[in-house]
């Protein structure tokens, strides 16, 4: 029998989980490494938005905006428990601003366009005709069309209707977590592969160096030791770190190094615990302008906060020192402010900040503003490289099935493997498996209360363990009764009880031990960030970390004694990274209060 064909995905993006993910359905072996964790770069870096990208026609992307479209539709309908339906607000100023600009960013001229564009921004009969196209480009998938409205008027949100009298609304879409949906495309190709007898495997936290005997060598991680492999082909899906990875791992091999491929640009998000902004936005997302022109997105992030974003500044270091600014903080809370002049958002109501690095493609000369740099994607051959080897450049969280297709059938194109198997109809693990979202929670309460969560916490307990596992939190449920019938919390090492809540975040302890086993998580971080999301909480303290790094005890992540230590060190990420100060639960209302 021929030897499996074994491809090697670097980066576990949301892009290389895609990717993945399809190479296995098509019977191929897929080892995925990633040097950090599961979506741990521009992914979760992103505005969370699943959408066709209406600014992008005014750059004749028409094809794009199309693709993205589609993918868009599809999404909400193959990922219903993370891709919901969001209607947006576009405010603008007058009737006839903006054409003139449009039509020269469409043949190219950036800076005369900004000339053009001027104070006033894109009037009513400029954004009707966008999103008239963006109609159009949607047709069949049963999408409310847009509407042009005078501002003020009904449940709108409450945008300065003087400065801003008019507004078209449409719908796009929300991905709260994209970390979770990369984390369910896994989970799905290990489930593919385990049907298929192929190899699947996901290493997190690696180094990896390709040598000259054509043998990638992992190194170990803090969980497992290293390994070897000699793949059939690699696709290096590493982002904004594309370059870095072929000068490092391909260090030896100049037939894949030499051409620079990346140019990212930095963007920021503020997140906002603002009662009053929220309540403004009377659930719609809002897309305006800044006073400078840029698009900027002010969207409900969860029932009580709002993320701002963003910024778009050329950026050249390594991806991971990225850091949101004082200037850029200024520059999104001016353009809040410039929407919403009653709501007075103060510096004090951003919960916290996060910054990431766009992977667009290198463009040479500054010919266009970063804005206008394309957002398709680039496959990229390295044609000399001594094995079969691509990157991939650019690229959204909304293209990312459509991504992996394309790459799927060129790579096993080049392998000599045919296409046997696509994701166009194949919804996510927890897509709830054609039950809505109402059962789902509902069974989700019922075995909360089982589990003797009281009665008054578990609706908020069974949304928010719907909210991020969608029809697997039942399986989050079991595990934890599961582990108590090996003998309790006690019998494994765990202070904490197993059965009960993640203080102050309506989350059950067993969701972390599920994570481990079930989802590649290995440290606080990927837990806090990356699975249970508790790191955007509205009531993180510093006892629900502590809870999370018992648990992680628990499942044989941390030794006991380390839990002081890992959970001080989380508390210090937190606040140089994203600017979040985390209180004791005891500190004051707001802080860490909520179901317990
Ligand atoms: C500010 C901002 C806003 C955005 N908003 C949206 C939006 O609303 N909607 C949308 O559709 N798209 C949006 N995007 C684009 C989208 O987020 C990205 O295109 C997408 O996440 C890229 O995914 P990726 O998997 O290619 O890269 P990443 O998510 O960056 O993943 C790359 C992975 O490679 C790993 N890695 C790095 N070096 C190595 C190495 N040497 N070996 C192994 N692994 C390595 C990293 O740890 C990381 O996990 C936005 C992007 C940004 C930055």
């Amino acid at each position: 029998m021929a030897a499996e064909t074994t491809i090697v995905v670097l980066g576990a993006g949301i892009n290389g989980a895609a990717i993945a993910r399809e190479l296995t359905l098509s019977g191929v072996g897929v080892i995925v490494v990633d040097g950090d964790d599961i979506a741990a770069g521009a992914t979760a870096w992103s505005t969370r938005l699943i959408h066709g990208g209406l600014r992008y026609l005014e750059y004749g992307e028409v094809g794009l905006v199309r693709e993205s479209l589609v993918e868009r539709n599809r999404l909400a309908r193959l990922a219903p428990h993370l891709v919901r339906r969001l209607p947006f607000y576009l405010p603008v100023q007058g009737r006839w601003g903006g054409l003139w600009a449009a039509a020269a960013r469409l043949v190219g001229c950036e800076s005369l366009a900004r000339a053009w564009q001027g104070r006033h921004g894109r009037g009513s009969w400029t954004v009707g005709i966008g999103l008239s196209l963006y109609d159009l480009l949607a047709a069949g998938a049963g999408w409310p069309r847009h509407r042009m409205v005078r501002a003020g008027r009904g449940c709108l949100p409450l945008i300065d209707d003087r400065a801003f009298p008019f507004a078209g609304l449409y719908d796009d879409a929300q991905l709260l977590f994209p970390e979770r949906f990369t984390v369910e495309l896994l989970v799905d190709a290990r489930d593919i592969a385990a049907a298929e007898g192929t190899r699947f495997e996901v290493a997190t936290h690696r180094e990896v160096q390709f040598g000259h005997d054509g043998v990638l060598r992992v190194g170990p991680s803090a969980a497992s030791g290293p390994f070897e492999v000699r793949p059939d082909a690699i696709i290096n899906a590493t982002g904004a770190w594309v370059d870095r990875t072929l000068a490092a791992v391909f260090s030896g091999d100049a037939g894949a190094t030499g051409r620079r491929l990346m140019g990212g640009t930095k963007g920021s998000h503020l997140v906002v615990r603002c009662p009053s902004l929220r309540a403004a936005l009377a659930d719609y997302g809002v897309y305006a302008e800044a006073a400078d022109g840029r698009p900027v997105f002010v969207l409900p992030f969860g029932p009580e906060l709002v993320l701002v974003g963003t910024t778009d500044i050329p950026f050249s270091g390594d991806p991971a020192e990225a850091r949101t600014d004082e200037a850029e903080i200024g520059y999104l809370l001016a353009a809040v402010a410039r929407l919403f002049p009653t709501v007075a958002l103060r510096r004090d109501q951003v919960q916290q900040h996060y910054c990431g690095v766009r992977p667009l493609p290198f463009v040479s000369g500054d010919a266009r503003s970063p804005a206008g740099v394309t957002r398709r994607h680039l496959i990229v051959r390295h044609d000399d490289a001594s094995l079969p080897l691509w990157s991939i450049v650019g690229g959204k969280l909304t293209t990312c099935r459509s991504l992996a297709e394309t790459v799927a059938a060129t790579v096993l194109a080049a392998v000599g493997l045919p296409v046997r198997g696509t994701s166009r109809e194949r919804p996510l693990p927890g897509a709830c498996g054609g039950a809505s979202r109402d059962a789902v929670v509902s069974a989700c309460r019922d075995l909360a209360e089982q589990a003797g969560v009281p009665r008054a916490d578990a609706g908020t307990v069974a949304e928010q363990t719907a909210g991020l596992f969608g029809s697997r939190a039942a399986a989050v449920w079991q595990s934890g009764r599961g582990l108590a019938a090996l003998g309790g919390p006690a019998a494994l090492g765990c202070p904490a009880p197993l059965g009960g809540l993640i203080r102050g975040v309506g989350l059950p302890r067993a969701a972390v031990g599920f994570c481990v086993r079930e989802e590649w998580a290995t440290s606080l971080d990927d837990l806090m960030e990356r699975r249970l999301m508790l790191s955007f909480h509205e009531r993180l303290s510093r006892e629900s970390i502590a809870d999370v790094a018992e648990s992680l005890v628990a499942a044989g992540g941390l030794p006991p004694d380390h839990v002081a230590a890992a959970v001080d060190g989380y508390v210090a990420r937190l606040e140089e990274r994203y600017g979040r100060r985390v209180p004791r639960a005891s500190d004051g209302p707001g802080s860490a209060g909520g179901t317990n």
